[in-house]
């Protein structure tokens, strides 16, 4: 069977406005190609629009008959949603609702759904939502991987407040998982889900704006930029403040070399969910450093992840990674720093790269048990993160060199506690993304159960038990 007579096959079977790409040289066509990231991109046989969710379950059911491989694609932040021409991709974005249920305080929400969109419909409706921190990734495939938001260390994770996923599965065909139907299969959608099926909708807890800190919702953000001399200072302030931070903070340190003279400066921005005097009581040792440059404003839930934006851009060559902390390291840190510092001023082809630790209380996301969800990593306090960067593919190698250089010199220093982020690596190795050899063995024998043929990503789990192992 060959992908060519996927729309003849198919014709008479999808909704009306379901639609299928097959011109590569099209408008529509190379508009879907366009990714946050030019890294690994592939071209597909077709880009199937699934415009419901009987036709995914349509073309799940044909491709897995027939043995055709395909991606589903949300946002296309990730270097994994691109295929090439033995597949297709299953694009979502035709289905867009969002529907919330006030007396309820839960939400539906579709797997076309991008974070800024849910964001301004969940204020509008006097809500907040735990969604990540960029506008266009979508929700369900970050939320499937943990859901890291800015609100996490008051509402959790998002997972922590998933309630149910209708998922389009291999072996099962369209199943409801929620803590009372499937449950197996809604614990490993909890961290592990973009392995397991394409989810067409889920249902998640939302909270009412008066919780982050003010009866209007809104909140406080303040920015400190530093010079590379006062970088060791901050260093060793930011790792004494982490250990008695408020859950009413989210923090990034995030080091970048800007225009007009591109040398390395240091910024610390963050969001409090409090008074602001309670912001500037906690604030004080940042202050006291004076910083050369010092901003603050005060911002709605529909504006949360804005200050991205400028991040979130198609195009260029670039991918996120991350290794997680238990504590802040202040000698970590700050070599960290000075070694990005360095790499900038050598190298101006890696000028747009970045270097970040996002820093927290982690103390809400660990009132829900550990073994209760796929995702493993309560006990993180901070995530350090790369961001190489560069406008073309041939000096990209240099920056994820380095990139990986710089993680290498943060991570713990005990093998056993390296952490990966699921949402932003697959490259290493499983257990460091989710922990505990139990975990693995239950998400192996449920891949087992849901997705034998590893219809889903196969390489999901530990490279080399999948690539010596066969899940049969
Ligand atoms: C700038 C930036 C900021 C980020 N901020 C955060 C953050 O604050 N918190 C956080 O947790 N993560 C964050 N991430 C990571 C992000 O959540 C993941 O990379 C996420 O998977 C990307 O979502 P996307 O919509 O772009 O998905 P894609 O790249 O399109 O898809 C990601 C994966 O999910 C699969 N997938 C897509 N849709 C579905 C579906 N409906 N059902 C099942 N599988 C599906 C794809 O096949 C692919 O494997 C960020 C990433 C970037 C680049």
């Amino acid at each position: 069977m060959s992908i060519s007579t996927i729309s003849q096959d198919l014709k008479g079977s999808l909704s009306p406005n379901c639609s299928i790409l097959v011109d590569p040289d099209s408008d529509a066509f190379k508009d879907h190609l366009r990714r946050w990231s030019s890294v690994g991109l592939q071209t597909p046989a077709a880009i199937v629009k699934a415009a419901t969710e009987q036709d995914v379950a349509v073309v799940v059911k044909y491709a897995v008959e027939h043995s055709i491989p395909f991606v589903p694609v949300g946002g296309g932040h990730s270097l994994w949603s691109t295929i090439g021409q033995d597949g297709f991709i299953l694009d979502l974005s035709l289905q867009k609702a969002i529907e919330i249920d006030k007396e309820a305080a839960t939400v539906k929400i579709q797997a076309g759904v991008l974070t800024k969109e849910l964001n301004v419909a969940a204020t509008e409706a006097g809500f907040c939502i735990a969604t990540s921190n960029a506008r266009s990734v979508r929700v369900i495939p970050a939320l499937l991987g943990g859901g890291f938001s800015s609100i996490s260390p008051i509402h959790g994770l998002g997972i922590d407040n998933f309630l149910s996923a209708r998922v389009v599965t291999a072996t099962h065909g369209l199943v409801v998982a929620s803590p009372t139907e499937n449950p197996d299969l809604f614990w490993a959608l909890q961290g592990a889900g973009q392995a397991f099926g394409v989810v067409t909708e889920v249902t998640v807890k939302l909270h009412p704006l008066s919780t982050l800190g003010a009866e209007d919702g809104k909140f406080w953000t303040f920015t400190f930029i530093y010079g590379q001399e006062q970088v060791q200072a901050v260093a060793e302030t930011l790792e004494r403040v982490s250990e008695t931070l408020p859950r009413e903070l989210i923090g990034m340190a995030l080091m970048a070399a800007p225009p007009p003279n591109f040398k390395a400066l240091l910024e610390i921005s963050i969001q409090f969910f409090g008074p602001e005097e309670q912001a500037r009581h906690v604030l004080a040792p940042f202050f006291d450093l004076n910083p050369v440059n010092q901003t603050q404003t005060r911002i709605s839930f529909d504006q949360i992840s804005d200050s991205t934006d400028h991040l979130d851009k198609k195009g260029g060559y670039k991918y996120l990674s991350s290794t997680g902390r238990r504590k802040i390291s202040a000698t970590k840190l700050a070599n960290g720093f000075r070694f990005f510092a360095d790499a900038v001023d050598k190298h101006p082809e890696l000028r747009k790269s970045m270097v970040g630790t996002s820093f927290y209380n982690p103390s809400r996301m660990q009132e829900v048990p550990d073994e209760s969800t796929a995702w493993g990593h309560r006990n993180i306090s901070a995530w350090v993160m790369a961001f190489p960067f560069t406008e073309d593919a041939e000096t990209f190698p240099l920056a994820e060199d380095y990139a990986r250089e710089f993680l290498g010199h943060v991570r713990e220093e005990d093998p056993e506690k390296i952490a990966s982020f699921p949402n932003h690596t697959r490259e290493r190795p499983a257990h460091e993304r989710y922990p505990g050899a139990w975990r693995l063995e239950r998400l192996h024998a449920l891949k087992r159960e849901w997705d034998p043929k590893g219809v889903f990503p196969q390489d999901f789990f530990n490279h080399l038990m999948y690539r010596t192992q066969k899940i049969e």
